[in-house]
């Protein structure tokens, strides 16, 4: 119930945005692996959500860690774009839309609103490693 409430929130201030207040800016690191580092951390429900790609639908960034942790940073173990918990270094690697159920790999599915989030982008990723899929 709490996640309607606050996803309402959303919708209205998306309506009528405050006149000071810059438009929502939202971004998917997708597969480049030059976003999915350790740099990059701190995610919660105002500057993360998921989209699904198949049915489109946006779901609040609410992960817990089955260790009950809810802290989360990027990572690529073994070249794949991951969702890492900072207690317990469980990686999520996939993505399970609450509305269709479509499971999708989480980069496809990971937005970041870089008006609340400062994407951290590091430029020495080798080559070979930008696309993976
Ligand atoms: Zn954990
Ligand atoms: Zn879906």
């Amino acid at each position: 119930m709490r996640s309607r409430l606050a996803l309402a929130a959303l919708n209205n201030s998306r309506k009528a945005p405050l006149a000071k207040k810059p438009p929502d800016e939202w971004h998917k690191p997708g597969n480049n692996l030059a976003y999915w580092y350790p740099d990059n951390s701190g995610f919660d429900v105002l500057n993360s959500k998921f989209v699904c790609s198949r049915c489109k639908s946006e779901s609040l960034f609410e992960l817990v860690c089955r260790c009950g942790g809810n802290r989360w940073y990027l990572g690529s173990g073994m070249g794949q774009p991951s969702i890492v918990c900072q207690d317990c270094q469980d990686a999520l690697k996939s993505w399970s839309c609450p509305r269709c159920g479509a499971s999708q790999s989480i980069w496809k599915a990971f937005y970041v609103n870089l008006t609340r989030y400062t994407l951290q982008k590091r430029e020495d990723v080798p080559r070979h490693l930008y696309r993976i899929a």
